[in-house]
């Protein structure tokens, strides 16, 4: 027997309808390339977003067409959010940090039509259009014409009219975005995210216990939006009426700590490279910048350390919310967070629980496997690949047939990500399969070590990696950036590990050097160090 509820649609056009209704007086700010603060409200975002619609209708975007944005965190961007899918078409991400190379393959693969550039991006966008299969190329900017070939984004806003605007019946299963996997492991893959997933995920962040966004917050997104939806933010946030604020390109620590002041932020995220820089700043100067308004800064990406966590609480009395997730996942998967069973607990347990990667968010399973195929058990000890199932994990790759080994026959995700589970649920990352040091026949966790390391006070970045061994297979290297002015040598950072590590897990070699490569999106470039300190075949390197 069905049950006679309504067949409500769970769309973009229902969060934009709500935020209008309800939230139409609230504000969206965004600091403009000049670094001055432009200002409009929800009222006035919901008209642009639907003009944005009817302009795109006119140039014959339609059903399933993508249209690529290459732009910074800002209002258009958020129009485009919507305007979009309001059109009928799949809003596609286009990350401004990669390779312009892999920008071509991506935006062709994708099959993009129409493409929505940020006038100071334009010099990035000159040397890949001619690789480019695109039909209309929109620029945003603050005034003046659009380049030759090139349409201008306020003058097709500008050119309809929002009466004119009639809400299509979006079947909530249909695309809405798209973002590719930033190729940390490989070739970068297409992940198509349905209108309902992104509903339902917007919906679940707003849950308190996942990050409880309300509309008493001011939230802002660090995480650029061009990374996995900026992590549902501009979707969250819109849901439950926010006060929205977009750093547009200015991701400075001190441009950061300014906005969250002058705005009163409550809320923002980012990954930990930039929270570590904000640290710095801080430490440097405390009590330069009122952050009192400041509940949570959202981390995640790649694990956030420890010593990084406890610094902000001790030091700043600034809360950091860990969480972990993917591009697959649209993107949230676990929260940090601290159960009933824990509230009591002494610091330093609440640390450790704080600092892990918490438990899944509601509508997320997760389990993990070891190498021999069994399912771990979830004894917080036995590492295996995290698998997860959920109403927003993606079914398979946009348009690639060959990966179908990341899905399991009863069809969970497998994330690469090697887990501990244990009994609350709780997941700590030991490391990306691929991260791993395998030594001995035994598996040395470079995330585990890693936090430990940037917990060293003169230690300011540390990434370990794998390198070959001929008896071993594998050990630990690690590569180090030190603080201005800290010192440290290898032989006191091993000590410093002793007391936490079993001896065979201490890295055989410390590299002292002066940046670590990241990738686009900000994590550690262990492909890139893998093959900086690649021993050359033969050497003494690949030591006995
Ligand atoms: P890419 O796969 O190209 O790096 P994603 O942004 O989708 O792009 O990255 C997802 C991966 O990032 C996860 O599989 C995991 O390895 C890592 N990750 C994300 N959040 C965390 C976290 N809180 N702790 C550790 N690793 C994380």
């Amino acid at each position: 027997m069905d049950g006679l509820i309504m067949d409500y649609q769970l769309t973009l056009p229902a969060i934009l309808r709500r935020a209008e209704q309800l939230f139409g007086h609230k504000e969206i700010v965004t600091r403009l390339p000049d670094r001055s603060f432009h200002r409009y409200t929800y009222a006035d975002f919901a008209v642009r977003a639907k003009r944005l619609a009817l302009a795109l209708a006119e140039l014959g975007i339609g059903d399933g067409d993508r249209v690529g944005t290459l732009c910074w965190n800002h209002y258009r961007h958020l129009e485009a959010y919507y305007g979009i899918p309001l059109a009928g078409g799949v809003i596609h991400t286009l990350n401004l940090r990669l390779h312009p190379s892999d920008l071509t393959y991506i935006a062709n693969h994708a099959g993009d039509r129409a493409l929505i550039v940020d006038e100071s991006l334009l010099p990035l966008y000159e040397g890949i259009k001619d690789g480019l299969d695109l039909e209309h190329a929109i620029v945003i900017s603050e005034g003046g014409e659009a380049p030759a070939g090139m349409l201008s984004y306020e003058e097709l806003i500008a050119g309809v009219d929002e009466a004119d605007y009639t809400e299509l019946q979006i079947d909530e299963r249909s695309a809405a975005a798209m973002c590719y996997t930033s190729g940390t492991t490989g070739q970068p893959k297409g992940v198509l995210y349905s209108h309902r997933a992104i509903a339902l995920q917007a919906f679940a962040a707003a849950m308190a216990g996942p990050f409880g966004l309300h509309e008493a917050d001011t939230t802002l997104p660090v995480v650029p939006m061009f990374h996995a939806n900026a992590w549902c933010f501009p979707f969250t946030c819109t849901l439950v009426g926010a006060k929205q604020v977009y750093p547009g390109p200015h991701l400075d620590p001190a441009s950061l700590l300014q906005a969250f002041e002058q705005e009163r932020v409550t809320v923002t995220a980012g990954v930990p490279t930039i929270w570590l820089g904000i640290l710095a700043l801080l430490d440097a100067d405390p009590g330069a910048y009122d952050l009192s308004s400041l509940r949570a800064m959202i981390v995640g990406g790649s694990a956030a350390p420890r010593a990084m966590i406890q610094a902000f609480q001790e030091r700043h009395g600034l809360n950091v919310v860990h969480a972990w997730g993917m591009t697959e996942m649209t993107p949230l998967g676990t929260v940090a967070m601290l159960t009933s069973d824990l509230l009591d607990a002494p610091d330093e347990v609440k640390y450790e629980y704080l600092s892990k990667q918490g438990l899944p968010v509601p509508y997320v399973e997760i389990r993990a496997r070891r190498e021999d195929g069994e399912l771990v058990a979830w004894d917080g000890e036995t590492m295996g690949e995290l698998e997860v199932r959920g109403v927003w994990v993606a079914s398979r790759y946009y348009g690639d047939e060959d990966t179908g080994d990341r899905w399991t026959a009863d069809g969970w995700f497998k994330t690469g990500d090697v887990v501990t589970i244990d009994g609350r649920g709780c997941i700590e990352i030991q490391d990306r399969s691929k991260d791993l040091v395998k030594s001995g026949g035994e598996w040395i966790s470079s995330v585990a070590l890693e936090n430990a390391l940037m917990g060293h006070p003169a230690v300011a970045e540390a990434a370990v990696i794998a390198m070959p061994h001929e008896k071993w297979t594998e050990r630990p290297l690690a590569v180090v950036v030190l603080k201005p002015g800290g010192s440290a040598t290898d032989t006191e950072l091993r000590e410093y590990l002793a007391s936490g590590f079993a001896k065979w897990w201490l890295p055989d070699e410390f590299r002292f050097v002066e940046e670590i490569p990241k990738t686009a999106v900000g994590k550690f470039r262990k492909t890139a160090l893998r093959e900086q300190f690649a021993p050359a075949p033969g050497s003494a390197e690949v030591a006995s």
